[in-house]
């Protein structure tokens, strides 16, 4: 290129070809999308409210249906990741006049604490440690004590691998006047939600962990009276892009004729819709069950190499992400690295306060499979030999 006017030359980087690693991505998320997601992902582009694109919508409106198994009306993709959906729940279910109870026994509570609290209204917080779960009689007394009109909950806390049991919690909930939120990005789909069952009043996830497919679209559902709060709502919503009542017709929940709110990340849309595809046609059932019987396997074979488990309760563990301990000693960047560079293999590293302390290993959607379990066990095994002997 010549420089031929003041405009500055296009940058070097552009002009080589991409450069892509292909990868296992065996930490916390994103899985690895099968071929039938991304091919999904790159077909033409369509329209917003273009018929064909609408009915794509409605049968992602369907399949979050059954992962959820709900039947609320409101239920959509939010635009963005997983943390578009929280921020919406967050911007959709509170305003001044409210106050959250946020159980934080790790991360996901902590960051939507903050959330809140950037709103300018009321936030308590319960805490266990990260690795621990809520009981229903510490959840009452909580709700006895703070009177909270919303109540958070992390189902699958990544950072620290547990599944936060639900049954029972909405209907505490309900009797002290509450609702309950419920973040299930790093579990639905692998595990059993019963939404309605539960008596769950928002509930969220990502696409890109068990649903494997790309970021960027994020599925949420509404319990009738989580609609009637933000109905009811005396203060306004305080964001455009993630208001409810725009959303829901966009995603034609209210039986309005649908209106152009915003363009949605349509390509991410297509992925999801094979996703839901891939979970509907296997049966929720069965993911279930294969997210058990892979996650029991890694178990085994962490403990066959001695190495530690954060979370000792069996029942409390989350299936679809494992926090295994950093040994006393080890450098737990090396073994990433090392990881990476032999085996092509992600392992995540610790989160918040256990950044350092443990790895974190996801068995989550296409990447759930006893093949998957033994790669990731070889690469962790011959990474932890290696950087031990390299640095005798
Ligand atoms: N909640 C939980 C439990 C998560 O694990 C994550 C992602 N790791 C999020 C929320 C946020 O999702 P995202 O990264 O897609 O914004």
């Amino acid at each position: 290129f010549t420089k031929m006017s003041n405009v500055s030359l296009p940058p070097e980087c552009l002009l080589k070809p991409m450069n892509f690693p292909h990868k296992v991505l065996m930490g916390p998320g994103p899985s690895n999308c099968p071929p039938r997601v991304l091919g999904a992902s790159a077909l033409p582009m369509l329209g917003p409210l273009h018929p064909e694109f609408t009915m794509i919508m409605d049968e992602v409106k369907a399949g979050i249906k059954y992962i959820f198994q709900t039947n609320n009306e409101w239920t959509v993709c939010v635009s963005g990741s997983g943390l578009a959906a929280m921020e919406t729940a967050c911007l959709n279910l509170l305003e001044p006049c409210d106050t959250a109870l946020v159980g934080i026994n790790g991360f996901w509570g902590e960051r939507f604490a903050d959330m809140v609290h950037r709103q300018g209204i009321d936030v308590k917080t319960i805490h266990r440690p990260t690795g621990e779960v809520f009981t229903l009689e510490e959840i009452e007394e909580a709700l006895k004590k703070h009177k909270p009109t919303l109540l958070f909950l992390t189902h699958g806390e990544s950072s620290g691998s547990t599944l936060q049991p639900l049954e029972g919690v909405g209907t505490l909930c309900h009797k002290y006047n509450c609702l309950l939120l419920v973040d299930s990005v790093a579990a639905c789909g692998g595990v059993p939600m019963f939404m309605d069952k539960w008596e769950i009043d928002c509930l969220y996830i990502g696409a890109q962990k068990v649903l494997s497919a790309p970021p960027g679209a994020s599925p949420i559902s509404f319990s009738k009276r989580a609609k009637e709060k933000v109905k009811k709502r005396v203060s306004p919503i305080r964001s455009f892009n993630f208001d409810m009542n725009h959303l829901a017709n966009y995603w034609a929940c209210d039986g309005d004729v649908r209106r152009y709110h915003h363009t949605g990340p349509i390509s991410c849309i297509y992925g999801i819709r094979e996703g839901l595809a891939v979970l509907a046609e296997q049966g929720l059932e069965e993911s279930w069950k294969k997210h058990k019987h892979c996650a029991e396997l890694l178990y085994e074979g962490l403990e066959k190499i001695g190495l530690e488990l954060l979370v000792k309760d069996k029942s409390i563990r989350n299936p679809c992400v494992t926090a295994v301990k950093v040994p006393d000693g080890v450098d737990w960047k090396a073994v990433i690295v090392y990881a990476r560079k032999t085996y092509r293999v992600e392992i995540g590293a610790g989160l918040g306060a256990l950044a350092g302390k443990v790895w974190r290993i996801g068995l989550m959607g296409y990447n759930c499979t006893p093949d998957n379990v033994r790669l990731v066990l070889r690469a962790l095994e011959e990474s932890l030999r290696m950087t031990r002997t390299a640095k005798l």
